[in-house]
């Protein structure tokens, strides 16, 4: 097992002595820039990954480490999608387009700020509705402009339908805005129909083929736009069973052809508490595993994200945290100066950390791909607080991370959301059914620590859990139970 670094990646949160931290994290004698450059996937240029290494979205790798947070200064939109309903809010729902508070740039300047200080994981801050960015814009480059003359290192984002987006693109490459995220469902306008009940553009409400068949035009000259300025665009598509999945092979071929540098198909979330026009109907959202095949079937054309999180438009923290409930209006100060130390601090230890992590997980692919038998792969959920380390007890567990080890090695295929088993020493059989219910597919868990009852339930639903890799990185301890369950035996004399 690798050994964990002197100082943790958790005393980064705590009250420190920066002096300390930095002399400890330069003093193993790896300095940041050395373990940066082995970080670099083999088929991606410098420059490019220089301007992804620490985005936690479009680098799958730094979701572990770093932090995004969204604020809700976009409240118009120009389009009506089935799947949303703004109006809707609950503080515990990670749902796109859900906010509990409103903010104006001043505001958003005041809680970047002060998350920047508190949180220093803190790398990308992006605008993500409620409504559309790029139709709201005023507001989003008033919030841009305050934000990076404070915080001149921070990542900007913008997340659009993509109506507006041509409007703007030449002054979001002024602002230095590197990632933009179009959401695009479908690039048949008798498809967008089923989506999109209407849309305003030039003054006007339009509605049916029509409407969308503006909506992909604008998108489609939007993302070209945009790719050919240099600037990194994710296409988040919504998987809708019966309306667009299959249509989604088509929709990666083009937004590839277009130059997209990620595709995150995301299932589509639908309840009728929701009030959505699809949560109202019935219409269902996919189930892991046809998610999965999905995804499995548009691997080799446009580069996956497989962990999205599909955030509230007010996250903070982590992907698959959310700390905005810590940095509500009435609990920032009134006044904050920025205070880069801490997130300086933070880098260093994860660059550290980070090459750690590489050659540890370089060196468990390889050992999968050596020992991998024909057909044999297995599902592996990992319960993790971060920094890619199986860290977190199964029962305070919010998620899974789920792997694939295969001929392939050792891929991230995604995450399975459940709610907390176990709060205070408390299980519940009811949510632990759930969990089971959501570890579809999986043969093996991964936790820190683990109790005799769940997991007695879960073997007797198919699924082995185990502390026994606590603390070791996720793709280490997999590697291990690749070569446990697929060893190849000696074969057997024929008689
Ligand atoms: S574009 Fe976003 S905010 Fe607008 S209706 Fe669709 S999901 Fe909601
Ligand atoms: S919704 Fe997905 S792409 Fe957007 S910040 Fe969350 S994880 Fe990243």
């Amino acid at each position: 097992m690798s050994q964990p670094f002197a100082i943790s990646l958790d005393s980064v949160l705590k009250p420190i002595d920066f002096d300390a931290m930095k002399q400890a994290a330069t003093s193993g004698g790896c300095s940041s820039s050395s373990c940066g450059s082995s970080m670099k996937p083999d088929d991606m240029d410098e420059a490019t990954w220089d301007r992804i290494k620490d985005h936690p979205c479009y680098s799958e790798e730094a979701h572990h480490y770093f932090a995004r947070m969204h604020v809700a200064v976009a409240h118009a939109c120009n389009i009506q999608c089935n799947y949303c309903n703004r109006k809707y809010d609950c503080a515990n729902e990670s749902r796109p387009g859900v906010v509990s508070e409103k903010l104006t740039p001043d505001q958003a300047k005041r809680k970047v700020i002060t998350v920047a200080n508190e949180v220093p994981q803190l790398s990308v801050l992006g605008i993500a509705g409620p409504g559309d960015a790029c139709y709201d814009w005023k507001k989003t480059q008033a919030t841009f402009a305050s934000i990076s003359q404070e915080i001149p290192d921070v990542k900007l984002c913008i997340s659009t339908n993509g109506l507006a987006l041509p409007d703007h693109v030449d002054e979001l490459a002024e602002m230095n805005v590197d990632h933009v995220t179009i959401t695009i469902n479908m690039v048949d306008p008798e498809i967008g129909a089923k989506i999109y009940p209407w849309i305003f553009f030039e003054h006007k409400r339009r509605t049916g083929v029509e409407a969308a068949k503006i909506l992909h035009e604008r998108q489609m000259l939007g993302l070209e736009m945009l790719t050919a300025r240099g600037i990194l665009t994710k296409i988040n598509s919504v998987m809708i069973p019966g309306v667009n999945d299959e249509h989604l092979i088509e929709v990666n071929r083009f937004v590839k052809e277009r130059g997209a540098f990620l595709h995150n198909v995301m299932p589509l979330i639908s309840d009728p508490a929701h009030g959505t026009h699809y949560g109202l109907t019935g219409q269902r959202g996919p189930t892991a595993m046809e998610l999965k095949g999905l995804q499995d079937k548009l691997d080799g054309g446009a580069k996956l994200m497989r962990h999205c999180r599909q955030c509230r438009a007010d996250a903070v923290g982590l992907l698959g945290e959310d700390r905005g409930q810590e940095f509500t209006l009435d609990q920032l100060p009134e006044a904050v100066a920025y205070d880069p130390r801490k997130r300086a601090a933070y880098r260093e230890i994860v660059a550290e950390e980070r090459g750690d992590h590489v050659r540890a997980k370089e060196k468990a692919i390889a050992s999968v791909k050596q020992a991998a038998v024909e057909g044999g792969s297995m599902l592996v959920a990992v319960a993790t607080k971060g920094g890619g380390r199986i860290n977190e007890h199964f029962g305070h567990a919010k998620e899974f991370q789920v792997y694939e080890a295969s001929a392939k090695g050792v891929v991230f295929v995604g995450h399975r959301k459940i709610d907390a088993y176990c709060m205070g020493g408390f299980g519940e059989d009811g949510t632990l059914d759930a969990t089971i219910a959501a570890l579809e597919g999986v043969g093996h868990v991964l936790c820190a620590k683990i109790g005799d009852c769940p997991k007695d339930m879960l073997v007797a639903a198919g699924i082995v859990a185990t502390n026994a890799y606590a603390y070791e990185y996720a793709e280490t301890a997999i590697s291990a139970l690749y070569a446990e369950a697929f060893a190849v035996k000696p074969a057997k004399a024929s008689a």
